[in-house]
């Protein structure tokens, strides 16, 4: 008697006997000696498309997640179609093998994601050496493999910093950066859910070697408020009195006096040719009477 195939599922173990009931069908080379059928159980796919979707609350990106893991093509307008059915994956797959996604697998989209951004690198070369630079800068600082919402992130938090605190000595610089990676490691794992306990510890600690720990800071302040040299020194460090606007530069002309009559005087009687002298001899001039002479009337 001949033995009855066994298909196993890679994921829960259980074997079944009908792999077209039992397997979802995918195209990629990756399955081909599978009769071009998934490993995983259409159960166990099932599953995790609802985990992902509980963990990004987002069903759109769950799917994508899903087709990334077993090579379907993902299309937005396909999925939308379909997204309230009672079984999304069977209804997605059915669907997609008609038209013009037919025979399309995710290397497609892999292909389309990796032209558009090909196309974005150059629209951004074309605006300018600027962009590139401000790039590699952030490259060099903060290293690679950041997408540029997250450099933009950790540039923003670095400066709100450093507007706050002197960041100036290099290793002040450099805990304030690894505070920074932290925040955004932190960001990173709020988002997917994931618990951030053990990098909330590190960026405590972090902000203790540096001395940014809000609790210190509550006492520092307190500090500094305790004597009036200590509270002006924070405010001219944090909220410094900017330049005067014209009318209010040398209000009451004493500025101008100094400069008249005591440099301008000075430069005068020691025969010094300069602008304070030029600006007494101007100043003076008008208070002068010249000699007449009456050479024309002779
Ligand atoms: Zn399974």
């Amino acid at each position: 008697m001949a033995v009855k195939p066994e298909f196993k599922c890679a994921c829960c173990g259980g074997a079944f006997s009908n792999q077209k009931d039992s397997f979802y069908i995918s195209k990629i080379d990756l399955f081909k000696s599978n009769s071009g059928r998934t490993t995983v159980c259409r159960e166990c796919i099932n599953f995790t498309f609802n985990e992902y979707t509980k963990k990004y609350e987002d069903k759109l990106y769950a799917f994508y997640h899903i087709c990334a893991k077993f090579g379907w093509y993902f299309n937005e307008e396909s999925f939308k179609l379909i997204e309230n059915d009672k079984n999304i994956i069977s209804a997605y797959l059915q669907k997609s093998n008609t038209g013009k996604n037919k025979g399309r697998t995710f290397d497609d989209n892999m292909r389309e994601e990796h032209e558009s951004s090909k196309l974005k690198e150059t629209a951004a070369e074309d605006e300018g050496e600027d962009f590139d630079e401000r790039r590699q800068k952030m490259i060099q600082r903060w290293g690679e493999g950041y997408g540029d919402n997250e450099y933009r992130f950790l540039e923003e938090e670095y400066n709100q910093w450093a507007a706050v605190y002197n960041c100036g000595e290099k290793n002040m610089q450099t805990l304030t950066e690894e505070i920074c990676l932290t925040k955004l490691i932190i960001r990173r794992k709020r988002q997917l859910k994931e618990s951030v306990k053990d990098d909330q510890k590190t960026l405590q600690d972090l902000m203790t070697s540096s001395n940014l720990k809000p609790m210190q800071e509550t006492g520092a302040n307190a500090g500094e408020q305790s004597t009036f040299g200590n509270f002006i020194k924070h405010i001219e460090n944090e909220r410094p009195i900017p330049e005067p606007s014209d009318e209010f530069r040398d209000a009451d002309g004493i500025l101008k006096y100094i400069r008249v009559w005591f440099f301008g005087h000075l430069s005068k009687i020691f025969g010094k040719q300069n602008e304070y002298s030029a600006e007494y001899e101007r100043e003076i001039g008008q208070y002068t009477v010249e000699v007449p002479s009456f050479e024309d009337d002779l």
